[in-house]
C-alpha cells in the first residue's frame, strides 16, 4: 500500500476529522498511483494520520478510516452492518414505507458510497473509484445484514463515474424486474433504477413530503420539478382537491402519471410538461399550495451568485401569485447554498414580491441521510413552509 506524506500547514483538518483530503495538501509525489488505490496518509514526521481511497482529482483522498486498521472486506462488512442498524432504530422500514437510504457517503463513514433501498433491492451509486473497486465487499455487507430479504444489488456508477470506461450498470446479485413497486407513507411508488433519474428515486423528501399531505386536504396544489410525482401523491392521498404536477422532463412526467394511474388518483390529477422557471412567470391559475423543489442550481461556488438569481425569481413568482393564506414549500438542494443564505434569500424574494410571509416550517434532509459532524458540506437539502399572507 502507498504511504503519502501531507504538508506540515494542512494536517489541521484531518486532525479535525474531516474526511476529503484535497490535492494540494499532499507532499509526496502521486503520478504512479492509480485512481481507487487505498494509501495510507501521514504527517510530514511519518506518523499514521488516516487511510482513504485515493483519486486523481481535486479530492485526493476520501478518508475511510482515522484509526491504523485495515480496510478489508471485514472493514466495510462491519460500517455496512452499522449503516443498516442505524436505519433499524430509525424504524424507517415498516408495511407501508418500504424505502429508505441505507448508506449515505460520509455520514456512514463511507465516503464515495450511496446505497439506496427499494423493498429488498439495494442501488450502489459510486462517487469515487475507490468504492467501484470495493463493490464486493460492499455487497458481502449487504448480504449478512439483510440476509434472505435482499432480493438483488444493482450497480448503477456509470453516470456517477463517466472517467471510467469500463463502468457498466447491473445486477451484482440477484435481479429483480423493473418497475418495482414499492410504499412511501402507504403510497405505492413504480421505482425503476434503470431508467430513473439517480437511484430511481429522491428518497430524501420523503418527511416533507408527508408533510405537505397534512396540510393538503382540500387544496389546490401545483407541484413543480415534480419528478415521479412524490409530492403531488401525497397530496392525493391525503385529500387534494386537485394536483397539478409539472417537469421539463417527458419521461418523469411519464413516471409521474404511472404513479397516479397506480394509485387511482386520475381523477383530480393534471400534469404539465414544461419549464418551471418560465411558467412561474405567469400563473393561468391560482393555487393554495405550490412545491418548489428545483435540482441543484450550483454544484460549485462560483454558480452560487447565479443560482441565488434563479431561488429569487421562482420564489418571487410564487409569492407574487399564490392565492391569500396560501402555503409554499420550497427547497433547495444545491451544497454551496447554505440554509442562512436560503432563508435570506426566500426573505428577498418576498420583498421583491410585496407581500407578507410568514415561515411555518424549516425543513431538512431526513435521518437516513445522516450529516457527518466533521463534515458540514453533507448538509444539503434545505426548505421552508411559507405562509403568504
Ligand atoms: N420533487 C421531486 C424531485 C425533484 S428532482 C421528488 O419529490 O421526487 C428535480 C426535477 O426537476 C427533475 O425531475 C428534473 O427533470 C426537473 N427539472 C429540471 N429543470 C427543470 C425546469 N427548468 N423546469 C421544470 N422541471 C425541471
Amino acid at each position: 500500500m502507498s504511504t503519502l506524506q501531507i504538508h506540515k500547514h494542512k494536517i489541521d483538518s484531518i486532525l479535525r476529522r474531516h474526511p476529503w483530503i484535497f490535492s494540494g495538501a499532499i507532499a509526496s509525489e502521486t503520478d504512479k498511483l492509480k485512481d481507487g488505490e487505498t494509501v495510507t496518509v501521514v504527517d510530514h514526521k511519518g506518523q499514521f494520520l488516516a487511510r482513504g481511497h485515493f483519486q486523481h482529482a481535486t479530492i485526493a483522498v476520501r478518508v475511510l478510516t482515522f484509526e491504523d486498521r485495515p480496510t478489508d472486506d471485514k472493514f466495510f462488512i462491519e460500517r455496512i452492518s452499522n449503516a443498516v442498524q442505524l436505519r433499524k432504530n430509525l424504524q424507517l422500514l415498516t408495511d407501508n414505507n418500504t424505502i429508505c437510504r441505507l448508506v449515505h457517503g460520509e455520514g456512514d463513514s463511507l465516503p464515495g458510497l450511496i446505497i439506496d433501498y427499494y423493498q429488498g433491492v439495494a442501488v450502489i451509486q459510486c462517487h469515487s473509484i475507490g468504492m467501484y473497486v470495493s463493490i464486493k465487499a460492499i455487497t458481502k455487507g449487504l448480504k449478512q445484514a439483510f440476509g434472505n430479504k435482499l432480493i438483488a444489488v444493482y450497480s448503477k456508477s456509470s453516470e456517477t463515474l463517466p472517467q471510467r470506461t469500463d463502468v457498466e450498470d447491473g445486477y451484482i446479485f440477484g435481479d429483480c424486474v423493473t418497475p418495482h413497486i414499492c410504499l412511501e407513507h402507504g403510497v405505492k411508488l413504480n421505482i425503476d433504477w434503470v431508467t430513473g433519474q439517480k437511484t430511481g428515486f429522491y428518497i430524501d423528501q420523503r418527511e416533507n413530503r408527508n408533510l405537505l399531505g397534512k396540510y393538503a386536504l382540500g387544496k389546490k396544489v401545483l407541484n413543480t420539478f415534480c419528478y415521479s410525482g412524490g409530492f403531488s401523491l401525497l397530496a392525493l392521498k391525503n385529500g387534494a382537491e386537485l394536483v397539478h404536477s409539472l417537469d421539463s422532463s417527458k419521461k418523469a412526467i411519464v413516471l409521474t402519471e404511472e404513479n397516479v394511474d397506480l394509485n387511482n388518483f386520475q381523477d383530480k390529477h393534471k400534469s404539465i410538461v414544461a419549464d418551471a422557471m418560465e411558467y412561474m412567470k405567469d400563473l393561468p391559475e391560482e393555487y393554495d399550495i405550490i412545491v418548489l423543489d428545483p435540482p441543484a442550481f450550483a454544484k460549485h461556488r462560483e454558480k452560487r451568485h447565479k443560482a441565488i438569481q434563479g431561488y429569487k425569481r421562482l420564489n418571487a413568482n410564487a409569492i407574487r401569485q399564490i392565492k391569500p393564506g396560501g402555503l409554499i414549500f420550497t427547497f433547495s438542494c444545491s451544497q454551496v447554498v447554505d440554509k442562512y443564505l436560503f432563508n435570506n434569500t426566500v426573505i428577498a424574494a418576498a420583498i421583491e414580491a410585496g407581500r407578507n410571509v410568514r415561515i411555518l416550517e424549516q425543513l431538512h434532509q431526513p435521518a437516513d441521510h445522516p450529516i457527518n459532524a466533521f463534515h458540514p458540506e453533507g448538509e444539503y437539502l434545505k426548505g421552508l413552509v411559507i405562509q403568504v399572507d
